[in-house]
């Protein structure tokens, strides 16, 4: 039976996640996950999403759903965001507990986003974030760079492709 992973583009609907100059992270997170699902895909694993166009649904049901689809992997897909612009960069990698496959994975996704010219500022533990805490399989809550920041920003753009497959390739390394 083929791996199943259920992608989650982060915020949605009337939650526009962090903004920065008219950019809407619900936006950016929308059109990686679904890159990135396309990759998996067509490398052969069962790809599930929260959301394929821009509504709003609780984190809560994000994580029953993933439950209950019986998906073997949870990655959600975000845009991180400091307090005044251009404050930091880079990409982080969050999850429940920072061991097993879930660090691997996230460890894994971090150095290959890493190669394409962000920062790798690592993974964190965050315990209290529902889509990581409410989901009963391996979790990792991708943050794929700053949206305020313009260095970030270019690399999310000019190399948009390279950032998907980075992700996936991150992925399928870890369940190999
Ligand atoms: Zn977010």
């Amino acid at each position: 039976m083929a791996v199943k992973i259920m992608i989650d583009a982060g915020h949605g609907g009337w939650d526009n996640g962090a903004q920065f100059e008219g950019r809407k992270e619900k936006d950016d997170t929308l059109s990686l996950a679904l890159a990135v699902g396309r990759i998996l895909a067509e490398n052969g694993i069962d790809v599930e999403y929260t959301r394929t166009d821009d509504i709003y649904e609780t984190p809560l049901k994000k994580a029953t759903d993933a439950n209950e689809s019986g998906a073997d992997y949870f990655v959600s897909i975000h845009r991180n965001s400091g307090t005044i612009p251009e404050q930091y960069i880079g990409v982080q990698t969050l999850v429940y507990n920072d061991s097993g496959v879930a660090h691997r994975m996230a460890e894994n996704i971090n150095s290959e986003l890493a190669s394409l010219g962000f920062v790798n500022i690592g993974i964190e533990e965050r315990p209290n974030l529902v889509v990581l805490r409410r989901t009963t399989m391996p979790a990792v809550l991708v943050e794929a760079g700053f949206i305020n920041s313009n260095k970030d920003n270019a690399i999310f753009d000019s190399q948009f492709d390279a950032v998907a497959t980075a992700i996936a390739d991150g992925i399928m390394q870890t369940i190999g």
